[in-house]
Parts: structure tokens; sequence; C-alpha cells
């Protein structure tokens, strides 16, 4: 058997992330899904999530636990929120947009696709005339920080506009909460998802909805699936405190341990300044060996980099992405329509230094590659 190596490779990448060794180590325990230690851990996760999102069960605020990845929990709020004569505004400018309204085929509920270019934001005018002429329309979808680009929509101009015509406000903000903060009653949300291994720098297994308790109560009788029942969920945990079905055990506990390292690091405030250095650090490089960034610096989130390809017919990014990986560093395909990029991520447990290394890989190999780029 080959020895293993002395550390992971550091990962680039949207999520799974590269996570810190205490949160690794936090699940090399056996966890008993039925027994009560487990079953207050899981409250004291859900209570702290309520906490770290700045609201409150006094307040009217609820939070939901779910199995599985983020597509997940973004698809149950669908399967349990939208009434069967429902509508669905979607606002789309990338992959995780349109998994929405893939969402929203598969379930069949009625949708309008308010689509902008991958490059620009949601745009809240478009919504308002929507809104101001479609009256089937209940309920508003968007993604905060789009992922297939990094590009930021505005959720709080956008939210005032559901506000205003009354309309159900719900935000995929998976690779944004805990590193970009989101004033979740300012910005009108009824419900927001994200998942345990993006900025919390927990590991995969489970997603979690932050909603107004009122809100979904009130959606009883709509779920059209079992197991991604976001209020039979809600109900499972309040009659027994336990998951409806296996829960991920060791999952939990890693994000147990990766609320307490939020915490220590200074919270939202703090974790977002580190990834900001980290973004800041990558651009400032990139564009140093001549690597162009695909979007303008007033809608680019710190969260996710798009690059373009160089023009150099040498350049193959099955190439580079390999003699990256033989260096130890571990970037993302390009999932853009329009334009042929790469991405590097600047989230999980990555800082300055780790910026600088891969930076100095991507040096190298560009060397390697005999890649000629325009500085
Ligand atoms: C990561 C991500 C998701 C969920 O993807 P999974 O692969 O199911 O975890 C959804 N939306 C956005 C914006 C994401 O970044």
């Amino acid at each position: 058997m080959p020895l293993p190596p002395a550390r992971d490779k550091l990962l680039f990448t949207p999520g799974p992330l590269t996570t810190s060794l205490s949160v690794k180590q936090a699940m090399l325990h056996d966890a008993g899904s039925w027994h009560f230690e487990f079953n207050a851990l899981v409250a004291s996760v859900r209570d702290r999530l309520l906490k770290l999102a700045g609201v409150s069960r006094e307040s009217g605020w609820e939070t939901v636990l779910l199995q599985g990845s983020g597509t997940f929990g973004v698809e149950a709020v669908f399967q349990t929120c939208v009434p069967p004569d429902g509508k669905v505004a979607v606002l789309t400018n990338g992959a995780y947009g349109d998994r929405i309204i893939q969402m929203l085929k598969h379930a069949k509920i009625e949708h309008a696709v308010l689509r902008t270019a991958e490059d620009r934001p949601a745009d809240p005018a478009a919504l308002e005339a929507l809104l101001s002429t479609d009256k089937a329309v209940t309920h508003v979808a968007v993604v905060h920080c789009e992922t297939t680009t990094g590009i930021l929509n505005p959720i709080a101009t956008l939210g005032e506009v559901c506000r205003k015509h009354g309309k159900v406000n719900i935000v995929d903000a998976m690779s944004s909460f805990g590193a970009i903060p989101i004033d979740l009653e300012a910005c009108g949300i009824d419900f927001l998802i994200s998942s345990a291994n993006k900025c919390v720098e927990g590991v995969p297994g489970f997603s979690f909805v932050l909603c107004r308790r009122a809100v979904l109560l009130a959606c009883d009788g709509y779920a059209r699936s079992l197991s991604l029942d976001l209020l039979g969920q809600l109900k499972g945990f309040e009659k027994n405190g336990q998951f409806r079905y296996t829960p991920p055990t060791h999952s939990i506990l890693a994000f147990d341990q990766a609320l307490r390292e939020l915490d220590a690091e200074g919270g939202i405030g703090a974790r977002g300044a580190r990834y900001r250095r980290n973004h800041e650090a990558l651009v400032e490089g990139m564009k140093k060996l001549g690597f162009r960034v695909y979007l303008d610096p007033s809608v680019q989130s710190c969260i996710i980099t798009s690059f373009y390809f160089p023009d150099d017919p040498k350049f193959t990014f099955e190439q580079f992405y390999r003699r990256l990986s033989d260096k130890g560093f571990i970037v993302y395909p390009g999932k853009i329509s329009q334009a042929d990029t790469f991405r590097i991520g600047s989230i999980g447990r990555l800082f300055e230094a780790d910026m600088r290394a891969l930076l100095l890989a991507i040096g190298e190999t560009v060397k390697e590659m005999g890649i000629q780029l325009n500085k």
C-alpha cells in the first residue's frame, strides 16, 4: 500500500472545503442517533445557528437541519412550502439559480424566470415589474452568492420588493452564510438555506434552513415529498429531539466543533475578513501572473473567483489542474456557459500564506506548460 501523503491537498473549491484538523478529529467518535447526549448536541447546534444568524425563537425564527447536501435543503423548501396553486419567480444568473428551476419543473410547480447574464446581478426593477403584472406569483427565489461565477446578488433590495408585494422570500445563501453578514429581518427573508460544508467550515452531510416559524407552520399539507418535508422534519425535532431518519452523526460532531472555531475566530465578521484577504491576495497575484478576472470587482464576492483561460492554445485546464494537484493544490473547473474560465475559492481553512503558496505553484505550472500570458 502506498504511504498516505503527509498532509491533504488544499481545496480551493466552492465546497467541500479544507477543514481544520480539530474539525476532522471531532468525528473520531461513534454517536447514537437515539441517545440523549446526541439529541442535546443537535438542539445546541440548532440554537447556535439561530444565534449566528442574529435571530431568535422569541422573535419568530426557527431552524431545521436536513440530511443530505445543500441541494436537498433547497429542494425541501420548495417541496414543502409552495401551495399546489403557488407560483415561484426565480431570479437566475448561474447554475444554482438554474438548479432551482429544475427543482420546480420536477415538482411541477408553476414558475416564472427572470434571467440576467452570468456577469450581471439579479435586477430588482425586473422583479418589481413582474410582481406588478403577474399576480399569480406567491414566492420569490434567488441565490445570494451565485457560486457559478462568484457574483453577489442584491438580496436586500430584492427583499424590499418582495415585502412590498407580500411574497414569500427564499434565499439560497449556501456559499455566503457564515462569511457575509446577512440581516434576515432587513432583507425580508422567509427561508434561508445553507449547508454544513461551506463557510461554517464543517464537513458535508446536512443542510440547514433558517425560517420564519409562522410561515413554515402555514405550509401544513403542502409537502410533495416524505423525506424532503421540512415541516415534518421540524415536527420530528419537536417531538423527540431527533432527526426523523438516520442522522449524519459524524457531520454533526464536526459541525459542533466548526461552530466553536467560527466563534473563536471572531464570528462572521472576522471570517469574512479572512476570506476577503485571501481573495485580494489571490486576485493581486493572479493579475501579476497575467490572468484576467471574469467579473467586475463591483459585483465580485470574496467567496470564489472566476478567471479566464489564458489566450494560448498550449493551455488546457486538464493539464493545468493535474500539475497543480501534483503540487498539492486543488482548483475548480468553470461552470460558465458564455466564457472559458476556471475558478479558485478563497473559503475554508485557508490563509493568505496558502494563497501565496498556490500562486507560486500556478506560476511554476504556467512556466512548465510554456504558456504565454499578456502581462
Ligand atoms: C454549494 C451550493 C449549493 C449546494 O450544492 P450541493 O452540491 O448540493 O451541496 C447550492 N447553491 C449554491 C449557491 C452553492 O454554492
